[in-house]
């Protein structure tokens, strides 16, 4: 019975079980910091700290919270929910209040729609094609500030690789400058970065169409901060960088070695933060691997939300492609989705540059695709396929690349960390990629046991399981590799 009980000790007891039932990190990033809210004939509400946490709960450890509950308090749990709340609200009231959760959704066509143009999205059930109409003057608006139409949360296609990253922007894009700030997503070329920044600043500007929403390239910044700073215009670069309450700026690691703009984004990233406005940002790879990126701005970023995206799984591919296909109206076989989507393995752009040939070409000679027909124009992308054109050298030279170390350093003897484990990786790809035997890996690496080689593979193996970055570090490379 909950009475023998308060809900103080219901929930410390669930959190004891849940702890065992889920890795560390998961516990530490959701579980930690909830707590009951209130429990009222058999409705427990339990208190989360952000909107973030309260969808990630409901989608990911709801059976679990519900099991572990049930099983301390017996039938006595009907219901499970959860609220936005801070601690010291518990039992009194939910504090910050909450907008209306961001439900993506097609939208019906405007009444007036002048000059329409047409963004078929994904439909929602089977056969029936829904189109978005952006009218022409919401589409200059959106232009104007950096964004394009087709890039919202409705075109995007969530799975396992990218979905923490889409969580966190639909939580940004909720509550711009209090769910996640900054929001910094990582991970390698063409795999929705800028498409889901971009659905922020949509999102949050459907929602409130008076909110400043502006979005640049890291590079755009650089060139104003210069051209402007350079003209005596310092005031103007301040008003505009400092005037929005959502700041995206894309590919922040163009910073890397532009003391001078990095000093100004640290100003600008300064004054936004400190009065509560989103600031997103991307990178091709984690804060920390940005060269000469300065320690200050480091750990700003790392004081917000870092997510990363990888390669979609094949799955989420064909999805993509399928979603592709509907918005250009344009029909493939499922055989034929799922034929393309196992041929480009390297990044999503990829794959719509490949429709779009494909569509081409089809559309010009008049006939249906299929496999035979499709193949010839794969052959840019399918010349590389797993294992060919990799060589062990490749492998060395493009690890070596990616942690910005020198190859001599990486196949020689020292026992640095910053060598160690890069070293490590090399050997690993090496197996995975071109299965290469461990006497020659060991030989590729600088003459180096076999055993050495057979150690490498197990660490590295164990540590992708443990350790997101590696993971995702061993994907990026591969995308390199493969590119
Ligand atoms: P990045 O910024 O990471 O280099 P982009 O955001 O430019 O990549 O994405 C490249 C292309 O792939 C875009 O056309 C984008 O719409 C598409 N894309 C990437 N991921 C997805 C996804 N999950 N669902 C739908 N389209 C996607
Ligand atoms: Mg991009």
């Amino acid at each position: 019975m909950i009475t023998t009980m308060s809900p103080d000790q219901l929930w410390s007891a669930a959190l004891g079980e849940l702890e065992l039932a889920v890795s560390k990190a998961n516990y530490t990033t959701w579980l930690k910091d909830t707590f009951i809210l209130r429990v009222q004939s058999g409705a427990v509400v339990v208190g989360v700290p952000n909107t973030f946490t309260k969808t990630w709960l409901e989608n990911k450890y709801h059976p679990s919270i519900v099991k572990a509950l049930r099983r301390i308090a017996d039938e006595d749990i009907q219901t499970v929910s959860y609220q936005v709340a801070s601690r010291k609200a518990q039992s009194l009231r939910v504090a910050p209040p909450e907008p209306e959760p961001y439900v993506p959704k097609p939208e019906a066509t405007p009444e007036v729609a002048p000059r329409p143009v047409s963004t078929p999205v994904r439909t929602p059930s089977k056969g029936e094609t829904v189109t978005i109409t952006v009218n022409a003057a919401q589409k200059d608006t959106l232009e104007a500030v950096g964004l394009n139409p087709v890039y919202t949360f409705e075109n995007f296609v969530v799975g396992k690789k990218n979905e923490l990253a889409h969580a966190a922007c639909l939580a940004a894009a909720e509550r711009p400058g209090f769910a996640y700030n900054p929001l910094f997503i990582y991970g390698g070329v063409g795999l929705g970065k800028t498409h889901l920044m971009q659905a922020v600043g949509q999102t949050a500007l459907k929602r409130d169409p008076r909110i400043k929403v502006l979005y640049v390239t890291c590079e755009t910044f650089t060139n104003e901060f210069i051209k402007m700073v350079g003209a005596g215009r310092a005031d103007e670069f301040k008003g505009k960088y400092r005037s929005v309450d959502i700041l995206m700026v894309d590919d922040i690691q163009f910073l890397a070695g532009k003391e001078g703009t990095q000093e100004a984004f640290f100003h600008t990233f300064n004054h936004l933060y400190q009065h509560n406005k989103q600031i997103l940002l991307t990178s091709d790879r984690h804060p920390r691997a940005i060269p000469t990126l300065e320690h200050r701005l480091v750990s700003r970023f790392e004081g917000g939300m870092i997510v990363d995206v990888s390669l979609p799984d094949l799955e989420t591919r064909i999805a993509i492609l399928t979603q592709k296909c509907e918005q250009k109206n344009y029909q493939i076989t499922p055989e034929l989705a799922q034929f393309l989507a196992s041929n480009i393995q390297n990044n999503i752009r990829e794959l719509e540059g490949t429709l779009n040939r494909v569509i081409a070409y089809h559309q010009l000679n008049n006939i249906q695709p299929t496999i035979e027909t499709v193949k010839p124009l794969l052959s840019s992308f399918a010349q590389t396929p797993r294992g060919q054109a990799v060589t062990a050298r490749k492998i060395v030279e493009t690890v070596a690349d990616f942690f910005e170390v020198e190859m001599p350093d990486l196949v020689g003897n020292s026992r640095k960390k910053e060598l160690v484990v890069p070293r490590q990786i090399a050997m690993f790809l090496m197996r995975e990629e071109i299965h290469a035997s461990y006497p020659n890996i060991g030989q590729e690496l600088g003459g180096r046991d076999h055993t050495t080689a057979m150690h490498a593979c197990q660490k590295i193996g164990k540590l992708r399981e443990e350790d997101e970055k590696t993971e995702s570090d061993l994907s990026m490379i591969r995308q390199r590799l493969y590119n």
